[in-house]
């Protein structure tokens, strides 16, 4: 039997890239590749890349300049870029660094075969085309083997909300969502082999629309058919629009046994200028009162958002309502960014923020955030929580996992195997965990 040849592959960015990883490496699994931890040992290298923040491509090209010498060594080594960089920079990857063999983008790596066979007979392979065809029917089915107990999901991509500073909507392209049944079947072999937490991806995932045996159907829909897979224990999703929070997603929050008590619903921005001025057709106050339907519908819901600050023209006042706004939520988790200027994006047009200004505005967001997160998490102490284990943790006999909250719980000397779902009487609060003990 001849050896199998060896793939390195690293991800950067979001879960959906996480996912997409996973495929990537599962359809090259059929023309005998397996992963490898090392690009020393790789036949293969690919670059899963990200767009969504400047530098970004310089970051991947710098990257690529480093296998240089591995290419020298090793001529039949071929080079790979995918992903979002991939998409926006197209055949100018190839142009600006010639050891790249491959350059294929989110919508096409279900051709990744064809393109790989192509590298192997010298030649280039590019392709960042938004094809006709469904990219997930063309794949293979996902293999069989054992794997850890949480998996992502993806059941939708692509945006069409075009937020001033957001590069999505043009390198991941418009809204499509994958019909149900498809879900349904890849999250039943999912838990086949082992999964019991899917959390459900989409650069929109709310705005899920994918057809059903009854006409299209909504997130809230799909989940609650998800509700009924035997062996799923979890469900959770992100990353979600405000405005495309509807009823019955609120509610399944409330009755849905699945449905974890987190929800991320990004904001952005607590200044309704800004967020006019981001296209955002949501206000503070849209935003607030949602919160409020959420929180009604399950009171102990933690809620996780994203940030960024020093928008064009964002002022101090603007940003002391975008502070007001997270007092008033008090967020478990939420992501801050400074406002990375995107060509080719409405905003990078408009005056920006003194880098200082928006430096310090970040400073003042996170250190509220983190105040928060903390007193959160503090008061989770004395509590009876779910914890599902997905790993031994650094000491002897420790396990570690994350409660329904996703807070990540270590308990010692637990007799516990990974993939258990235990209740856990939390004992105390750490930087970053919490402890707790088996009930
Ligand atoms: N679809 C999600 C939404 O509407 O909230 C967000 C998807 S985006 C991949 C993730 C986060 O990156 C955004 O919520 C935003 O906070 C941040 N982001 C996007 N473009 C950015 C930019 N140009 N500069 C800084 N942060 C940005
Ligand atoms: Fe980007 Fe999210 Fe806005 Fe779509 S909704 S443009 S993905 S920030």
């Amino acid at each position: 039997m001849s050896e199998p040849k060896k793939l390195y592959i690293k991800t950067y960015g979001c879960q959906m890239n996480v996912y997409d990883s996973e495929r990537m490496s599962e359809t090259l699994g059929g023309q005998g590749y397996v992963e490898t931890k090392s690009p020393e040992d790789a036949d293969m290298i690919l670059l899963n890349t990200c767009h969504i923040r400047e530098k970004a491509a310089e970051k991947v090209y710098s990257e690529l300049g480093r296998f240089k010498g591995l290419k020298a060594e090793k001529p039949d080594l071929k080079i790979g870029v995918a992903g979002c960089v991939a998409q926006a920079e197209g055949e100018e990857i190839m142009r600006r660094q010639p050891l790249v063999d491959l350059v294929v983008g989110p919508q096409s790596y279900h051709r990744l075969p064809e393109m790989e066979a192509k590298t192997r007979t010298g030649a280039k392979a590019l392709d960042t085309d938004f094809p006709e065809e469904d990219k997930f029917e063309k794949l293979k089915n996902r293999p069989k083997a054992k794997r850890g107990p949480t998996a992502f999901l993806t059941v939708q991509e692509g945006c069409d909300k075009f937020c001033a500073f957001c590069v999505v909507p043009y390198t991941r392209g418009a809204e499509v969502s994958r019909p149900a049944d498809r879900i349904i079947r890849e999250a039943q072999d999912l838990v086949e082999r082992g999964v019991r937490e899917i959390t459900l991806l989409g650069q929109n995932v709310n705005a899920y629309h994918g057809a059903g045996p009854k006409g299209d159907m909504t997130l809230a829909g799909l989940i609650w058919e998800l509700n009924k897979v035997d062996g799923l224990e979890r469900i959770r999703f992100t990353t979600s629009h405000p405005n495309d929070m509807a009823d019955d997603l609120i509610e399944a929050h409330g009755t849905c046994n699945k449905l974890m008590p987190y929800l991320h619903l990004p904001v952005q921005s607590g200044s309704d200028r800004i967020l006019k001025r981001m296209n955002r057709s949501h206000t503070a106050e849209s935003y607030l009162r949602l919160i409020e339907r959420i929180r009604a519908a399950r009171p102990d819901i933690v809620m996780s958002g994203d940030f960024i600050v020093g928008f064009p023209e964002e002022t101090e006042e603007d940003f002391q309502a975008t502070l007001d706004l997270v007092q008033e939520v008090k967020y478990g988790y939420a992501y801050s960014f400074k406002y990375s200027t995107r060509p080719g994006t409405p905003a990078a047009e408009r005056p920006q923020v003194d880098p200082d200004a928006a430096d310090d505005r970040l400073q003042r967001l996170q250190a509220l955030i983190t105040q928060h997160q903390r007193e959160i998490q503090d008061a989770m102490v004395g509590r009876k929580v779910s914890v599902l284990f997905e790993k031994p943790g650094r000491l002897a006999g420790q396990m570690v996992g994350k409660s329904e909250y996703l807070h990540s719980v270590h308990v010692s000397d637990a007799d516990v195997a990974v993939g258990e779902l235990r209740d856990v009487r939390i004992t105390s609060s750490g930087a970053n965990s919490l402890a707790g003990e088996l009930i």
